[in-house]
């Protein structure tokens, strides 16, 4: 088999085979196809696609590239939950807490943020003391312990779709349904999960802008999914504006536990309701009227804000912060950005907004930056709220004051405004 053909077959928008696939990624994981020649055939799948087969292949081949967790010495149904990626997107910290209470084991592997949107591990390493670079064991002992670990991805996991991923994001195929479908699905596979329920966002916060290229890729997952084997369900949700008001790690974990406590943003707790009521109704905990019950329940009761407490004491965290959320550190500076007109907050620019936390030090710009994990910004106003001239549009956290006129000046342009009433956009799809 030669690569170059293979490259070929592809532009040409033939249908590869699963020996070709498996050679492509065997070559790509051991280094003997070169860079160049991987980069190419990714432009060739960019540009003329895959079918469902081929992208199932790609999947299959990519998962069995490293590590394979098996989860199945850990009692009952193990259900995975992936967000394809938003601003404020805090749902897992709340969500992996509220079905864990209600007896669904979660042994969950997440990630650090990507470009302008968050990542659960690096909101989780906000809490002091809290630990994601667990070994196996450790892993494996804290489920079995208290039912829920939410741990750093090992970096044996799906070693292709590291290479994979660098190499697309260095030439411009990030934005193919099939390489994104694969490359989330190979990482969900390889984790080991029972079931899989993918949060597919759509919007301008999210990596799927319309709802309609959301539905292609949550259908793309979920045919892969039945593939391998693995049932796999997809809400598809908002991200036409952050989601709930906080964006930032530890402003966004302190939003979680007001959640967790029964309050919180009413978009957020809708999200986390029908996302938690799909895990319940996956592993298999009753209907799905039952099951949305169960979860609101488990958000008043206080059993899922205790299961979160005890895994953030499991994985070395101070729970005393659970406990008492102002023990949290907070940022040297805050400033609150006021509105120069008046109206109906009618969009809101999502993804710019996430850039502008960034700018705050609450993301990285390069692998090596260190985050403010006190950093961020909470927003007073969302869209279709009104507004008067003047009145505050959200507040924004820093240690470095040096860094709020030119975040500020990126919020400001973050809102547009309108005269008439406007309507939010469904918050599920
Ligand atoms: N998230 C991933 O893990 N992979 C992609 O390709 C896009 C988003």
């Amino acid at each position: 088999m030669r690569m170059y053909d293979i490259i070929q077959k592809k532009k040409r928008a033939g249908a590869l085979t699963e020996a070709e696939i498996n050679f492509v990624v065997q070559g790509l994981t051991t280094g003997s196809i070169p860079d160049y020649q991987i980069s190419a055939l990714l432009m060739a799948i960019c540009l003329t696609g895959m079918d469902t087969a081929e992208t199932t292949a790609l999947t299959l081949a990519m998962a069995a590239s490293g590590d394979q967790l098996d989860l199945t010495e850990l009692p009952g149904i193990k259900v995975d939950k992936h967000s394809t990626g938003g601003v404020g997107d805090k749902t897992t910290l709340i969500v992996a807490p509220m079905v864990a209470a209600l007896g669904v084991t979660v042994a969950k592997m997440s990630g650090r943020g990507l470009g302008h949107t968050g990542g659960t591990v690096d909101k989780l390493e906000g809490i002091p003391g809290f630990r994601t670079q667990l070994r196996i064991e450790e892993f494996f002992a804290t489920v079995r312990q208290i039912g829920i670990c939410v741990a750093g991805q090992s970096m044996a996991l799906a070693p292709a779709d590291k290479k994979i991923y660098a190499l697309r994001d260095a030439t411009a195929t990030i934005e193919s349904i099939p390489l994104i479908a694969a490359s989330i699905m190979s990482k969900k596979l390889a984790a080991g999960a029972d079931k899989i329920l993918l949060d597919v966002k759509t919007g301008n916060g999210a990596f799927m802008k319309t709802p309609e290229e959301a539905r292609a890729l949550a259908q793309a997952m979920v045919a892969i999914g039945a593939g391998a084997g693995r049932e796999t369900a997809a809400l598809i949700t908002d991200m036409s504006t952050p989601l709930g008001v906080g964006v930032g790690n530890i402003l966004e974990i302190k939003e979680s536990i007001d959640v967790l406590r029964g309050h919180g943003a009413d978009d957020l707790r809708t999200v986390c309701i029908e996302l938690a009521a799909h895990m319940l109704l996956l592993a298999e905990k009753g209907g799905l009227p039952a099951c949305r019950q169960l979860a609101a329940e488990v958000l008043t009761n206080g059993k899922a804000l205790e299961k979160f407490a005890e895994m953030v004491a499991a994985q070395g965290g101070d729970r005393a912060c659970i406990d008492d959320p102002a023990r949290f550190p907070v940022a040297a500076a805050t400033r609150t950005v006021f509105s120069q007109t008046g109206g109906y907050v009618a969009a809101m620019d999502t993804e710019g907004i996430g850039m502008a936390a960034m700018m705050l030090g609450a993301g990285r710009e390069t692998a090596e930056d260190e985050i403010d994990y006190t950093a961020g910004l909470t927003l007073l106003a969302k869209t279709g709220d009104r507004i008067e001239a003047g009145a505050p549009l959200a507040t924004l956290h820093t240690n470095d004051e040096t860094k709020l006129p030119a975040a500020e000046a990126k919020l400001l342009g973050c809102y547009t405004f309108a005269e008439t009433p406007v309507q939010r956009p469904p918050l599920i799809y």
